[in-house]
This record gives structure tokens, C-alpha cells and sequence, in this order.
């Protein structure tokens, strides 16, 4: 039993150290995807369930590495987090997404919210509020058509500066949402501290112990909390029409997920919503 402990350990360390090799390779080629212009942001619409209208999108930004191929969001975020390059590639995707969805919104003329990620580590940034005021006017967007998805960490970490950015974030009129509600630790005492519009539900929520009465009790009950704050509740991840026709029941305002649509190139995003808009 001990020799296979320490074959375990040996075999973990090789894992490791290739990891790290894999790491600093994309952390060095990182540095350069911006002047490269090798990001691309698709989008992923968000259906209100009252009408079943797309009413908003969701930016999700990959890497095109030369190499590589697409590289997906969670393989390169934690190192631009951790490098503090998310700064520089945040306020490029406030530019991209905004120009990108104010031209279709005056293009097709439907009204759509757009939602941009923003890390815990751009909340400590001072220069995210001029990034937000920046895109806006570059791309005549409104500031109430833009939302900023937030995470409980990014909040709870309740340094000075944050507060007063998500102050001047509401001063700007965008609208602030939590993004993967219920996976942090935090209590809910800061959805009554800051001006939150939008709770959007984790899909682990609705993930394989789902649509057991259980969940769909604490749903109901965490949607009816969210409404007599004033906040309009979205789940995240939906993925079959049992799921939604809970949610519906619950409730719950809007909802996104391969049910409806996956994340899709630009050049997709018209006809999925003008098609959503007829039928
Ligand atoms: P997120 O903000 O929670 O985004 C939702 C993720 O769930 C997306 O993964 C989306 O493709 C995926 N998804 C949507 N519907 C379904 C579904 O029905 N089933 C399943 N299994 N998955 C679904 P993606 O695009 O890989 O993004 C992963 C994470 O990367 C995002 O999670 C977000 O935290 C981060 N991210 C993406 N774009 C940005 C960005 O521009 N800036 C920052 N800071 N983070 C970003
Ligand atoms: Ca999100
Ligand atoms: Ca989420
Ligand atoms: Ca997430």
C-alpha cells in the first residue's frame, strides 16, 4: 500500500509539472493575444420566459490560438487573473461586445440587453469605470442596455474600492447582476447593500439532482425572496424543457442554455434572434 502511495505521488508531481510547463507556455503567448487580435467573443441569448423572446445576450469571450485552436474561456481567465492581463482583455470585451451588439440592435431593431463578464480582479481596477464609460460612447450603446455580471467573491470582498466602483457603475445607469448566485459562501445580506438588478441562478442548481421537489422549493423560494427585492431572477444552464416549464413555474423571469441556443459567433446571432422574434 505504501509503494502505491508513492508511485501516486511521483505520478502526481510528472502531471504537475507539465501543468505548470502548459501554464507559463500560455501565460507567454497571453501576453501577446490582444496585439494579435486573437480573442473572439460569442454570444449566448437570454430568453424571457413571459414570451419566449430573446431579450438579451450574454458576451463570451475564447482565445483562436495560432496553435491551439479555440481555447475556452476557463482555461486562460484564471491566468489573466492571476497575471493581471484581465484588465486589458476586460476592456477590450467591453468594446468588442458593445460595438458588436449596438451595430446589430440598430441593424435588425430589436432591443437587446447585452452581459459582460467582469472578474473580482477588474472590480479592484480604477480604471473599469472609464472602460464601461469609454465603450458606451465609443459604440452609442445605452448605459441601461449594458448589464455587468458580478460574482459573490468579487462583492463580498468588500474593500473600499469596490464599493465606491459599483457606486459609480450605478452613477454610470448600467445594470449590475450576480453571476453563479448560490455557488459562493457569501450570505444574502449584500443583495440588499448593493443596487442589484438581476440574479442569474447557477447551473448546478439545476444540474443532475435537479427537478427534484426539493430544488424546485428552493428555487421558488430564493425567486420570491429576489422579486420582493426588486430583482428579476435568471437561470443559467437550462438545458431540457422539463427544466424550464419548473422554472416557469417558479417564477423565474428569464432563462438561458443550450435549450435554446450555445454560445454562437457574431455572424449567427441575427438570424437566432430575428427566428425567435417571428415564431
Ligand atoms: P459563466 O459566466 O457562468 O457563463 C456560462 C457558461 O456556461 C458558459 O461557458 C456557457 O457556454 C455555459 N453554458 C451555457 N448554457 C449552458 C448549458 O445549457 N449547459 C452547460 N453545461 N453549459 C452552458 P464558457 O463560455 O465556457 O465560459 C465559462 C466561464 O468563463 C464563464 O462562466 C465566465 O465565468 C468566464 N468568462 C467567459 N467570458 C468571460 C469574459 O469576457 N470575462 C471574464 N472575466 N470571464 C469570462
Ligand atoms: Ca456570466
Ligand atoms: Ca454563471
Ligand atoms: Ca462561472
Amino acid at each position: 500500500a505504501k509503494d502505491a502511495g508513492g508511485t501516486r505521488i511521483q505520478f502526481f508531481s510528472a502531471e504537475m509539472s507539465i501543468e505548470t510547463k502548459n501554464r507559463m507556455a500560455l501565460e507567454l503567448d497571453l501576453r501577446d493575444a490582444l496585439e494579435r487580435d486573437e480573442f473572439v467573443l460569442h454570444y449566448q441569448p437570454r430568453i424571457r420566459l413571459g414570451d419566449d423572446m430573446a431579450c438579451g445576450v450574454e458576451a463570451l469571450i475564447r482565445w483562436n490560438h495560432p496553435t491551439k485552436g479555440l481555447i475556452p474561456p476557463n482555461a486562460f481567465i484564471p491566468i489573466a487573473e492571476a497575471t493581471g492581463l484581465i484588465c486589458k482583455i476586460g476592456s477590450w470585451v467591453l468594446r468588442q461586445a458593445c460595438a458588436d451588439i449596438q451595430l446589430l440592435v440598430e441593424r435588425i431593431g430589436i432591443d437587446l440587453v447585452l452581459s459582460v463578464n467582469v472578474s473580482p480582479v477588474q472590480l479592484k481596477s480604477p480604471t473599469l469605470c472609464s472602460d464601461v464609460r469609454h465603450a458606451l460612447e465609443a459604440s452609442g450603446m445605452k448605459a441601461s442596455d449594458l448589464e455587468l455580471e458580478l460574482t459573490e467573491s468579487g462583492l463580498i470582498e468588500d474593500t473600499d474600492t469596490s464599493h465606491q466602483l459599483l457606486r459609480e457603475l450605478c452613477d454610470i445607469g448600467v445594470r449590475l447582476a450576480i453571476d453563479d448566485f448560490g455557488t459562493g459562501y457569501a450570505g444574502i445580506a449584500y443583495l440588499r447593500q448593493y443596487p442589484i438588478d438581476v440574479v442569474k441562478l447557477d447551473r448546478s442548481f439545476l444540474g443532475p439532482s435537479s427537478g427534484t421537489d426539493s430544488t424546485m422549493d428552493f428555487i421558488k423560494a430564493v425567486t420570491e425572496m429576489c422579486h420582493s427585492l426588486g430583482m428579476r431572477v435568471v437561470a443559467e444552464g437550462v438545458e431540457d424543457s422539463n427544466m424550464l416549464q419548473q422554472l416557469v413555474r417558479s417564477s423565474c423571469d428569464e432563462a438561458q442554455g443550450y435549450l435554446f441556443a450555445q454560445p454562437m459567433p457574431l455572424s449567427r446571432l441575427d438570424d437566432f434572434i430575428i427566428d425567435r422574434q417571428a415564431s
